[in-house]
Formats: C-alpha cells, structure tokens, sequence
C-alpha cells in the first residue's frame, strides 16, 4: 500500500515500522472472514482491511475522530486477521501504534477516559484488584444491573493442596511470573504449573514482588504505565536469570505473548535493553515447557495411571485463546498433552474465533464481547464435554461467566492428573 507519512511523525522509530506494515498490506481482503467484529457488525471498517486503512489516514496526517477511535476501539486485538494474512501484515503492532496516536489526538467523553483510567489503575495491581473485587461482591445488591453482570464469579474453593507449591530439588529451574489477576481469580494455576513441572524434573520458583506484565496498560494506551510495569518486572526476573533459572515462564498465555515483546519495548533504554532483550528469549508459555518435556511427562503419567484411573477418559473442550494461537503461534501445543493424560478431547467448532475477553475489552465493549462470549460457549458446549480448558486468565474467567460446566486452567488438569 502506497503510503507517505505525516512529516510530524515521519522520523520517529515506530513511525517507520509502522509504514513498512502498512506497505506490506495489498488490500486483497483475505483476513476479513476471519475477524470476530467484521461477521458481526459487517462493516469493513469494522474489519482488520478497513481499520488498516483507518490507520493509513491517521498516519498520513489526515484528521482523526471520534469515529476513527470508534473503530479501533471495537478491535479485539485478537490477531486473528495475522494468522490468515497470506503476506504477513504485522496488524498488532499497528494497532498498537494506531491506537496510541488516536488517544494522542482524540479526545474522548469524560465518563469514558474516566473508566479508562481507574481500569489503568486497578487491574495491573493485584492488592488493588482484590480489594475493589471484594468490594464490587458485597455491593452487588445495590449495584445497577450492568455493573452487577460485570462481576466476575466467585473464584471456586481452593483445597490446601490445589495450593500446594512443591520444593525446590531439582538442579534445572524456571521461574513462574505470577502476573496481576490470576492470583485474585484463579490462584491455583500457578501452584499446578509448579506440581506439574516437579513431575517432570524442573523446579519452579515464584518470582516475588512480580506484578503485571503490562499488558493491560499496554493495551489501554497508558504506555508509561506499562514501560514501568515493564521495567519493575525485569528488574525482578533478572537475578532468578544470573542466577541460573532456564526460563521465565507465565501461565496465562496473553502475558507469555506480552513477555516476548519485552526486549523490543525496551529496545530504546540503554540501561534496560540488554535485560529485556534476555528476559524475552527466556520467556516460554507454560505449554512450551511441558510440551518440550514430552518423554517425561509420559513417565510421569504412565506412572500416575493406576493411582487415578477414574480421572482418564473425562470428557474435556478445549479453547485455544487467540494469544496462544496467533500471537505465540502455538497452534495444537495443548491438546496432545490432554490427549497424552487421558481425557478425551471434544470437537469445538470455529476454534479460530474470540470469546470476547481481550483484557479490558469484556468491560469496555461489553455487548460485543456478550455476543461472543454466547458464540463461544455455544461451541464449547455442543459437544457435552464435563469440562472447559483453556490456556489464559482473561479467557478463563470471561468463559466462566457464561457457562455452568466447571472452566480450568489446562495445566490444572494435568496436575490433577498426575497428583489425584
Ligand atoms: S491485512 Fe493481509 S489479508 Fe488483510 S487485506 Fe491486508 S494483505 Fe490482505
Ligand atoms: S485483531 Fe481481531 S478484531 Fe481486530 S481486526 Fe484483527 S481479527 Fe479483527
């Protein structure tokens, strides 16, 4: 796509990589059947070929509104225009600059910024999340119905031993980033990596005082929020990696995806790039690890079996969330582990789609994000399966909300599978 950039903007870095995506769209529409927005609202600019050109305009210096940031917003960022774009147009980062740009020039409604900026503020920082969540529940009578059917559900009981995080005694050693909701919404899924990984020979250890992975202020355009959020988390992780550890590892593959992007955010920060750059080529989806780790998982199931044979055969939906498959392109990672452990894998149809979570979207577009989330669960449950799995938080919980068969962490499963 022929494109001549606005001469304000022309000579900053992101600008020019922003161009060379740009001219590496051709405009042939092929990405169009696969966006979640498009096949609902039909609008190309609703479409990842529409807001590519939304974008052209903006970067070209053309004036911008309201109804620009209109279209960007409903993006889910799912990046599933990526996976089917014959010519490799990078759309997420684009977006990413995009968005950023229009936030720069567009002001929106004060009520709007508003719950923008307490999401910036809450979500990425867990004593804050817990505290409002705990709040939100003991108000819920008196909260207006859409406020209430925001709230997410009461996170199950947790057993003494779903919590159980084993010893260290193994010489190989990752480190699991605990991240900022999970803990509040889930906090057995960190604890059954670890288990899982203790199975398999490798010791995990929390990194303390680790928090967001800058994600959610990455995506709500609060870029300094999310550059220190960045910068605090690598400040962290860098000792476990002098001192040894072989990966950095998170269990909600959204921020796995945020933590390969480290290296490149903080690319410009002379006392900060070689760090990031080392923390994102140690950074490995939970997934990556266990599946790479595939003779000994097998010992460790083969050995597990006789001490569990009720478990094997429990019929499981798996949901690939769009970070695992077209952000870390980890397509088909998870289900052979499941397979491998015995539960049977139900058929999900349009496993390409969103489930309408994408971080603050559920809560920004949330009658979007409904109609997706009704599509999805639709899909998971039509072939009956006891259980949903899924690989990320956001998905985990969003699913949660619409569906009374029991949603786990993958890694869950298997820690039960091979723990009883
Ligand atoms: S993003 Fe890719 S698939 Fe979509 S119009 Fe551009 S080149 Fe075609
Ligand atoms: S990221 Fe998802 S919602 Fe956004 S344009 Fe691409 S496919 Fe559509």
């Amino acid at each position: 796509m022929k494109t001549a950039l606005d001469p304000v903007i022309k000579d900053t870095p992101d600008a020019a990589a922003a161009e060379a995506i740009l001219r590496s769209c051709v405009h042939c529409g092929f990405c169009l059947p696969s966006c979640p927005t498009y096949q609902i609202l039909g609008d190309e600019l609703d479409s990842p070929r529409g807001r590519i050109y939304l974008m052209k305009q903006l970067l070209e210096g053309e004036p911008v509104s309201a109804r620009t940031q209109l279209h960007l917003d409903r993006c889910l960022g799912c990046r599933a225009c990526e996976s089917a774009c014959p010519s490799g147009v990078q759309y997420g980062r684009l977006l990413d600059f995009g968005r950023s740009l229009t936030e720069q020039r567009v002001n929106r409604p004060a009520a709007v910024a508003a719950k923008r900026r307490v999401l910036g503020k809450v979500v990425p920082h867990t004593s804050r999340a817990r505290a409002l969540l705990r709040a939100a529940r003991w108000l819920r009578p008196v909260l207006p119905g859409a406020l209430r059917a925001q709230l997410p559900p009461a996170q199950p009981f947790l057993s003494a031993d779903a919590c159980r995080w084993p010893a260290t005694r193994h010489s190989r050693r990752v480190v699991i980033v605990p991240g900022c909701v999970q803990p509040v919404l889930a906090g057995g899924i960190d604890p059954a990596a670890a288990r899982v990984l203790d199975h398999i020979g490798i010791s995990a250890v929390a990194v303390m005082r680790g928090g967001c992975c800058g994600a959610v202020s990455h995506h709500l355009s609060a870029h300094a929020d999310a550059l220190a959020q960045i910068r605090r988390n690598v400040d962290v992780i860098w000792p476990h990696l002098e001192a040894g550890a072989e990966a950095v590892v998170f269990t909600a593959s959204a921020c796995s995806a945020m933590l390969g992007d480290y290296g490149r955010m903080l690319q410009g920060e002379p006392r900060y790039a070689p760090r990031a750059a080392a923390v994102s080529a140690a950074a490995r989806d939970i997934s990556q690890v266990v599946a790479g780790e595939s003779a000994a998982l097998l010992e460790a199931l083969r050995t597990a079996v006789p001490r569990r044979p009720g478990i094997v055969g429990r019929r499981v939906a798996f949901q690939a969330p769009c970070s695992l498959q077209h952000a870390l392109k980890l397509t088909g990672v998870v289900e052979p582990l499941l397979l491998a452990a015995g539960f049977a894998l139900m058929t999900v149809g349009d496993g390409q789609r969103c489930c309408g979570s994408a971080g603050t979207y559920s809560i920004l577009q949330p009658e979007l994000s409904q109609q997706l989330l009704r599509a999805k669960v639709n899909a998971l449950e039509e072939s009956g399966p006891e259980v949903i799995a899924t690989a990320n938080i956001g998905c985990l919980h969003h699913i949660r909300g619409g569906t009374n068969i029991p949603v786990r962490h993958w890694v869950e499963l298997l820690a039960e599978r091979l723990n009883g």
